[in-house]
């Protein structure tokens, strides 16, 4: 690519929006632009660099014997019916309707989609197993889209789904398709780690989640120091039973309003309040249908757990009289990283009894109320629950965790048969008996991938790419345009690095050296091959490496071996 045809800006100003340097360098580099928010044009470095990932994941991927397919953005209501999560996915799912008043929404996740494909080509076990993927647009109205490529609303997702005869074949597939990340993630030149993961609104009871180590991660991962225990906080932190409802009609939905505002330092000087006993007792239970958090009296809130109550739709009861409600969704809770410092109050609330209380009802501005947890959740999972944090002891040895954010590039997860009995996705065995078949679902975040390998891999001045995922192997950089000798020499280098295959680009602009190199720093090409007047006498041309800053003459016919 001469760059002087390149389709690309670079720009010294970042909207003050982007926060985390992968998104203000993907910014100033020219590689993405905003169309709405969390929705972006991806401009040709981003989509060259994009396409090097898919590569990598295709080819994993297609070593484990996965075969891909392209399935629909749009989805019919009535899948997700079936499957049950038309109900409760919530808000994240963004729903139409067509012109014949028909519901629909856009995809953010295909369970639903290939479970119901596969049920009308499976019939014998003979048939099994089948790893579908596929690499495509994805999209879920987050309620705060946010740093970019990082949490878009629309995004580019690898998503694959297995189907085998039992669980333990699928579980067989399971660690294989965890082998497959960690390859990807490996050839991507990131520094991940694979952590024990809570199941979240997919389901299932054994998941994984690749995530990348970075100081602006959205996830708090927990790790031992003296084993390879790792998990996300919130796993380490919860039981893993899904809490019961008894029925779901002794939990009325009431509406809120929203009675103002309080600052993050507010709430916790409040709930910290010293010598009250207005925090009671924690209860953290996820399921589909709540959240129920209650703050036990000795127990510490840090800013951390904070976030993370939040995030869990939680409620605090703050004395007999009045919950303070801090629901995740509401809260402009922002992360680590631009932290908003603000939490909106949505309610100060009645509670009828002492022990009847409020819970999150995963719902935008609604709750449960009157939720009385011996009743309305089971009692066994009442006891024993603190948020682990670091300096807590190991689950597994005698070890301490320590405490990391992280990026969550990828997860598997164990399905078994969640989708496929309610979608009747059956085969027979050699017996004529009908079984359903047990499956596994596979996602990796294309962009955010991309997204994060900056997050690791920057300085001052810009990008440093890894070579397998760079948009350009190299750049070569002539210095003098008006130097007949050196706009050729940076022709015909170019014109043989393309015939021997090299993804190079030539940045044959009218421009002076210093604007070169400051573009070429920012956009990390791996490689500057730098012509310049003096060291062309001579036959040699500079060579930098934007990783280490080193550089050295090479003779320029020995470059092509040199680049190679
Ligand atoms: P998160 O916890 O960050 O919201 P998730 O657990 O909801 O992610 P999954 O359902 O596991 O996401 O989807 C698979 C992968 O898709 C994630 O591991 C992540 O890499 C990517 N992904 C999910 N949401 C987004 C988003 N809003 N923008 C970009 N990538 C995303
Ligand atoms: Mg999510
Ligand atoms: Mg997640
Ligand atoms: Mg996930």
């Amino acid at each position: 690519m001469r760059i002087s045809q390149l389709f690309y800006q670079t720009l010294k100003e970042v909207p003050r929006d982007a926060q985390i340097p992968s998104h203000q360098l993907m910014f100033r580099a020219g590689m993405i632009q905003q169309l709405a928010s969390g929705i972006y044009n991806y401009l040709p470095l981003a989509q060259k660099s994009l396409r090097k990932i898919e590569t990598i994941i295709r080819e994993e991927l297609e070593k484990k014997g996965c075969q891909e397919v392209l399935l629909p953005v749009v989805q019919p209501a009535e899948l997700w019916e079936k499957s049950g999560r038309w109900g409760y996915y919530g808000p994240e799912l963004l729903r139409f309707k067509d012109r014949k008043n028909g519901d629909f929404c856009l995809g953010p996740t295909h369970e639903e989609v290939i479970t119901d494909m596969v049920s009308k080509v499976l019939k014998s076990y003979k048939q099994l197993p089948w790893n579908l993927f596929q690499i495509q647009g994805k999209f879920r109205d987050e309620v705060r889209p946010r740093f970019g490529l990082m949490r878009g609303r629309e995004f580019i997702m690898k998503d694959g789904y297995s189907f085998d005869t039992d669980e333990e074949a699928s579980k067989e597939t399971y660690w294989k398709m965890y082998e497959a990340y960690t390859a990807i993630f490996k050839r991507c030149g990131l520094t991940f780690r694979a952590v024990d993961a809570a199941t979240g609104n997919i389901g299932g009871d054994m998941s994984h989640e690749f995530q990348v180590l970075a100081k602006s991660g959205e996830d708090m991962i927990l790790s031992c120091d003296s084993c390879d225990y790792a998990a996300n906080a919130e796993k380490a932190s919860t039981p893993r039973t899904a809490s019961n409802l008894t029925a779901e009609g002794q939990l009325p939905l009431e509406d809120i309003h929203t009675p103002g505002s309080r600052t993050i330092e507010e709430v916790s000087r409040f709930l910290k309040k010293d010598g009250s006993d207005f925090i009671k007792s924690i209860v953290y239970m996820i399921d589909d249908e709540a959240v129920l958090v209650l703050i036990r009296g000795d127990m510490e809130i840090n800013e951390s757990k904070l976030q993370t109550l939040c995030e869990a739709n939680a409620v605090f009861l703050a004395d007999d009289q009045t919950v303070l409600d801090v629901t995740g969704a509401d809260t402009g809770f922002a992360g680590p990283v631009g932290l908003r410092k603000e939490i909106k109050i949505v309610a100060d609330y009645s509670v009828t009894s002492s022990l009847n209380l409020v819970s999150g009802a995963n719902r935008n501005d609604y709750h449960k109320i009157n939720v009385n947890y011996s009743r309305d959740f089971k009692a066994d999972l009442l006891g024993d629950l603190s948020f682990a944090s670091a300096g807590d002891p190991c689950p597994k040895c005698a070890g301490k965790l320590e405490e990391h954010r992280g990026i969550e590039v990828g997860q598997v997860f164990y399905l078994g048969t969640k989708y496929s009995i309610p979608m009747e996705c059956n085969y027979l065995d050699k017996d004529g008996k009908a079984h359903p078949a047990v499956m596994g679902c596979y996602g990796i975040g294309v962009g955010r991938t991309l997204a994060a390998s900056i997050e690791q891999n920057h300085d001052e001045d810009g990008i440093i790419w890894p070579m397998a995922i760079s948009p350009f192997e190299a750049v070569i950089l002539p210095l003098q345009m008006n130097k007949e000798e050196v706009v050729e020499a940076g022709n015909s280098l170019y014109n043989n690095l393309v015939a021997a295959g090299i993804d190079v680009a030539l940045d044959d602009r009218e421009e002076r050296a210093g604007f070169k190199f400051k573009d070429a720093d920012l956009i990390g090409y791996p490689i500057q091959i730098i012509i310049g007047a003096r060291s062309l006498e001579a036959g040699d041309v500079e060579i930098k490496i934007r990783k280490t800053g080193e550089k050295k003459n090479v003779p320029l016919d020995e470059i092509e071996m040199f680049v190679q």
